[in-house]
């Protein structure tokens, strides 16, 4: 199917570019896909998602520049989505998400330079974005090129965490601006069917709370489901986790003692930032610390501080926990492999598995895989039946899939 040119009237050269593009798309999609082996295929959805971003990218740039020349008012149209929207005959949903896009990049020449080359995709800009706000912005503006070096060398996740370290130090005294305190909180809406619609937000902490009770118990409903004899489980993991949800609420929180159960919640802080949150926290003059700035960084071993899932924590958030919690000592070489925390027996101790899952920040060892926290285990890089030992150098993290691929092969 050839896509018509809308742009008919313009000057000769945007339409010929217009009409190459249309050319070069129409031979991409009558390529046979036959011939191409898995590999190939997977190299060949790479380059056209990365087509596809650019053409986003391009868009919202374009968007944004009608935006800048006032085109709607000229048309006599209300809006300019509503325009763009009527000439696409699609909703204004379909083109409002380009127009804010285009907007936001306009103020940041390089992350817009970025996006066009194809460097920054979809989900970067929207990750970005959201770090923008009139605390963070002169920053931000400033630092555009270390956010671009973070996106474009790491993986998503790493891109993720290296951009909330780079919040917090926006951020020295760890105070939630208003905009993110008010998304905090639970909203249920009843819809015509009678389905109960909820959304919840909830803090770093809370949520890690949340996710590990609710994981927790999801697991034993697996477990339940494979001991059936059900193999890998009938439900979807969503399905479960509701399950998981409602058996929580029956149960209640409380122990016939009138105590109840506090859900596990394992935080990772290095002795420096630990030190430098007490003398924060306690406020001594004349302290050995710099109140603007934060001894945290994405890259240091010995400056992270985040939830053994790896999500960064802002230390003055995590305050609470130290007050309350038990502190247990792990020393990691600047490799952040653990300096000794061995045993001579086949199965790894939870604090050995903690201790791995603190060096891969809650990652499966496997390249590209984001298999959740629920699935993972400590497992042996050189199988205990040959020899390996159970000792932290031996020890990998690994989902249950990748380690059940790995048994098949
Ligand atoms: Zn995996």
């Amino acid at each position: 199917m050839a896509v018509t040119n809308l742009f008919s009237s313009g000057d000769a050269q945007h339409r010929r570019v217009i009409d190459e593009l249309n050319a070069a798309l129409d031979g991409a999609s009558s390529l046979g896909l036959l011939s191409l082996d898995l590999e190939e295929l997977e190299a060949f959805a790479v380059d056209v998602i990365k087509i596809r971003d650019r053409a986003t990218a391009l868009a919202a740039s374009v968007v944004a520049e009608a935006e800048a020349a006032a085109l709607a008012p000229r048309s006599g149209v209300k809006s300019l989505n509503a325009h763009l929207a009527s000439k696409l005959r699609t909703p204004t949903s379909h083109v409002a998400p380009l127009r804010t896009a285009g907007l936001w990049l306009n103020r940041f020449p390089l992350f817009m330079d970025a996006a066009l080359r194809g460097e920054l995709t979809d989900a970067h800009i929207r990750d970005l974005r959201q770090c923008d706000n009139p605390r963070t912005h002169q920053l931000m503006v400033r630092d555009q090129q270390v956010l671009l070096d973070s996106a474009t060398t790491l993986e998503f996740t790493g891109f993720q965490s290296a951009l909330a370290y780079w919040l917090f130090h926006a951020d020295p005294d760890g105070a939630l601006s208003k905009q993110r305190q008010e998304t905090y909180g639970v909203t249920v809406r009843t819809k015509r069917n009678g389905d109960v619609e909820i959304k919840a937000t909830l803090d770093p902490i809370s949520g890690e709370a949340f996710l590990t009770a609710v994981e927790h118990e999801a697991q034993k409903l697996f477990r339940n489901e494979r001991d059936a004899g059900h193999g890998e489980g009938v439900m979807t993991h969503r399905k479960r986790r509701m399950i998981a949800m409602m058996r929580l609420l029956s149960k209640g929180f409380e122990r016939k003692d009138g105590t109840h159960p506090v859900p596990l919640v394992n935080i990772v802080m290095s002795e420096t930032v630990l030190e430098d949150l007490i003398n924060r926290m306690l406020g001594e003059p004349g302290a050995d610390f710099d109140p603007f700035n934060l001894p945290i960084d994405y890259n240091d071993v010995d400056r992270r501080c985040e939830t053994i899932r790896g999500t960064p924590i802002h230390p003055r958030r995590a305050w609470p926990a130290v007050l309350y919690g038990r502190l247990r000592r792990q020393i990691l070489d600047a490799k952040s492999r653990t300096i000794d925390l061995g045993h001579d027996v086949r199965l790894f101790t939870a604090a050995q598995k903690n201790a791995l899952l603190v060096e891969t920040r809650g990652q499966c060892a496997e390249t590209g895989c984001d298999a959740p926290f629920a699935w993972l285990h400590a497992d042996h890089k050189i199988a205990y039946t040959n020899g390996g030992p159970t000792n932290m150098n031996n020890g990998r993290i690994i989902c249950g899939p990748d380690n059940h691929r790995k048994g098949d092969r």
